[in-house]
């Protein structure tokens, strides 16, 4: 599989940077969360981005706040009339975009421009050609889930955004890359109950997990790495 960072950002953007949305390509394209700068950033490498499916972990506006610059390109017939993409959402995510759309959108813009799906706690299902699988992770008070993303051969494990828990080493369990958040500086610097990682917690995370290698993510611009970890940044491209 091929990952490409599209945007790394924490909830509030590095400079110049796109909040979050990674690519995973494999059979076919699959975008992990849409946040905000991200659909600008993939419109770099094509008219409008060609997506099998987008996967949302959560509905910090971070994390899929571009899902709505997206239907209104689409809706003005800016994605060349292309098939609907799916979007994968938390449980009663269709609900919640529901409440969005009579408050402040238009009736059935999601389903316009989306086919929408939710998915189910720990029951894999299909996604541009990939099995995913929703692990769900303490983040604050807000339900959220980390995502494995496997082609059969290769497994890409993506945090979302999580507090430390063994629910997140499991998420990451052997897989070849564990894709993790480290937003604070320390732990303590956190809310109550906990909604992110230090680096010192996503690398126990890590270690706990057998994952083979670790991509730090989320993280400020602001906040040094230690030698030897792996940071990941907007426009980075990998094989997995
Ligand atoms: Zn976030």
């Amino acid at each position: 599989m091929r990952l490409t960072i599209v945007g790394c950002s924490p909830a509030w953007p590095n400079p110049g940077g796109a909040q979050s949305g990674y690519l995973v390509e494999g059979r076919g394209r699959l975008l992990l969360d849409c946040g905000p700068g991200v659909l600008a950033r993939l419109r770099e490498r094509e008219a409008w981005p060609q997506m099998d499916a987008i996967a949302i972990t959560h509905f910090h506006l971070d994390h899929w706040g571009d899902i709505v610059p997206w239907v209104w390109g689409s809706m003005f017939r800016f994605d060349g009339d292309r098939p609907r993409p799916q979007l994968w959402l938390p449980p009663k995510g269709r609900a919640l975009l529901e409440r969005f759309e009579s408050t402040l959108g238009s009736p059935k813009m999601f389903e316009h421009t989306f086919e929408l799906h939710e998915y189910e706690e720990r029951t894999t299902f299909s996604a541009a050609g990939l099995d995913v699988t929703a692990i769900r992770v303490p983040h604050y008070r807000i339900e959220t889930y980390g995502f494995r993303v496997s082609d059969g051969s290769t497994t890409i494990a993506y945090s979302g955004d999580s507090g430390p828990s063994e629910h997140l080493v499991d998420l990451a369990r052997d897989a070849d890359l564990f894709l993790c958040e480290a937003t604070l500086e320390r732990g303590v610097l956190d809310g109550e109950p906990r909604g992110h990682l230090s680096v010192e917690e996503a690398i126990e995370a890590f270690e706990a997990s057998g994952a083979k290698r670790l991509l730090v993510t989320h993280r400020p611009d602001e906040l040094p790495l230690d030698d030897g970890l792996e940071r990941a940044y907007d426009g980075l491209e990998l094989e997995v």
